[in-house]
């Protein structure tokens, strides 16, 4: 029968990750109406379906498959959680559901993700809804960059968005990219880390990129930015500061390096900038993902971080939970109800491993639960999995009673990785 089917099947299931943790990135994008949330994820799909090499974007069959049923589903943004592959890294984009809402939703995606993207419009930057998500990620200690978005608009201005960045949100802007051409003459970006220029191609969806030097008009321009960026970084390492004292610039992979440790820490946040929209493409912003977020073994003290908003999670440090020999725990963030597989149980793993045909015990009732079907949801299509690790976003399929914020765990290590008595969740805002 099919319950012996999957047990034998369990037996045989691998037992070590096809991905190294650190290559993970759990990210959520956030943006206030009408930003381009929607856009700007569905170009992360789009580009991450792709084969990728630097300087191209090679177009295939597995592309237009893609584009066809894009159009004639809308697959992209029906998931709680979509798994994409970018330049050997896992990112799974977790969607951060309403601009207003203080759902205890809301909170549990952002509870499950180590990192977001904010979205911001060009020509209105800031606005009110821009401040109420980045005040939620505050809440929950999630590391940011920023996408000025639209820079195609007429009146689209990056460096408004970047002051309103500092004067409204109170926060410190590292300025990583800077536009090249503005409104329809937009071409692409500086990258003020490589100082080398990304400049777009042709006007077709997927239209490759090239790395070049940067224009002459905007090499004054990407030094200033480059200088302002260096002093930002270097404040974060005595040894590189005493150095840069001395007359030494830190190389490209230290502030790559420092920008990423600064950005975990949330000293600041890097701001990049683009369209979503046509072709102009996000492979930079995607590049900034990877570069700049951190991996689930980065994010310092969950315990402080959540015990800050009153929350109890009951976690040993990120590093050592999940390493996949710790006991296992999920956290059960989202239910869906899918046509053709039944209700679809969303959880975050966190620690351990899970194998399809076992059981979890559901800590919060005492109850255990059999896992049937596992899975991990791709823009295009659902993998059916006999594993699931530590970072892993996962669908479990027919959970008979297990709820949001509930936690699946080891029956013989039972932790409840939150308490279910929330504090106020409207937040305030000055
Ligand atoms: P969301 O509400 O944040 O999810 O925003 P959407 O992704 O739905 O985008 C809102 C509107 O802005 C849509 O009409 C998009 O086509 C448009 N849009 C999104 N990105 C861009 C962009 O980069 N440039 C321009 N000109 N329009 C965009």
């Amino acid at each position: 029968t099919q319950r012996n089917v999957t047990c034998a099947a369990a037996k045989d299931a691998a037992t070590e990750r096809e991905m190294p943790l650190d290559r993970y990135r759990n990210i959520g994008i956030m943006a206030h109406i009408d930003a381009g949330k929607t856009t700007t994820s569905e170009r992360i799909l789009y580009y991450t379906g792709k084969s990728y090499k630097i300087g191209e974007v090679h177009e295939g069959t597995a592309t237009m498959d893609w584009m066809v049923q894009e159009q004639e589903r809308g697959i992209t943004i029906t998931s709680a959680a979509t798994t994409c592959m970018w330049k050997d890294h896992r990112i799974n984009v977790i969607d951060t559901p309403g601009h207003v809402d203080f759902t205890l939703e809301v909170e549990r995606a952002l509870r499950v993700l180590d990192g977001a993207v904010c979205v911001f419009d060009a020509v209105s930057g800031v606005e009110p809804q821009s401040e109420t998500v980045w005040r939620q990620a505050d809440k929950y200690n999630v590391p940011r960059i920023c996408f000025v978005n639209k820079m195609d608009r007429v009146g689209a201005d990056f460096y408004n968005t970047v002051d309103m960045v500092i004067k409204n949100l109170g926060a410190t802007p590292a300025v990583v990219q800077i536009p090249v051409g503005s409104e329809d003459q937009f071409k692409g970006v500086v990258d003020l880390v490589a100082m080398k220029a990304i400049i777009w191609g042709g006007e077709e969806l997927g239209a490759k990129f090239e790395v070049v030097d940067i224009p002459e008009e905007y090499k004054a321009k990407a030094a200033e930015y480059h200088d302002k960026l260096i002093e930002l970084v270097v404040e974060l390492d005595d040894q590189v500061l005493e150095a840069y004292f001395e007359g030494t610039m830190p190389d490209e992979a230290t502030i790559r390096r420092l920008l990423r440790k600064g950005t975990i820490a949330r000293k600041f946040v890097p701001m990049l900038c683009g369209t979503a929209f046509k072709n102009k493409g996000v492979q930079p912003l995607l590049d900034g993902v990877v570069s700049y977020l951190p991996s689930p073994i980065e994010i310092p003290d969950l315990q402080s971080a959540y015990g800050d908003v009153g929350v109890k999670l009951d976690l040993p440090p990120a590093a050592a939970a999940a390493a996949d020999d710790a006991p296992f725990s999920a956290l059960a963030f989202k239910i869906m109800t899918d046509p053709f597989v039944g209700s679809l149980t969303f959880c975050r793993v966190y620690s351990g491993k899970l194998e399809a045909g076992t059981y979890a015990l559901n800590s919060n009732k005492g109850k255990k639960e059999r896992i049937g079907r596992l899975m991990i949801m791709h823009a295009n299509n659902r993998e059916d999995i006999k594993t699931a690790y530590a970072g892993d976003i996962i669908a479990i399929g027919g959970l008979k009673d297990v709820i949001t914020g509930e936690t699946l765990c080891d029956e013989k290590s039972p932790i409840v990785l939150e308490r279910m008595d929330f504090p106020d969740p409207v937040i305030k805002i000055a």
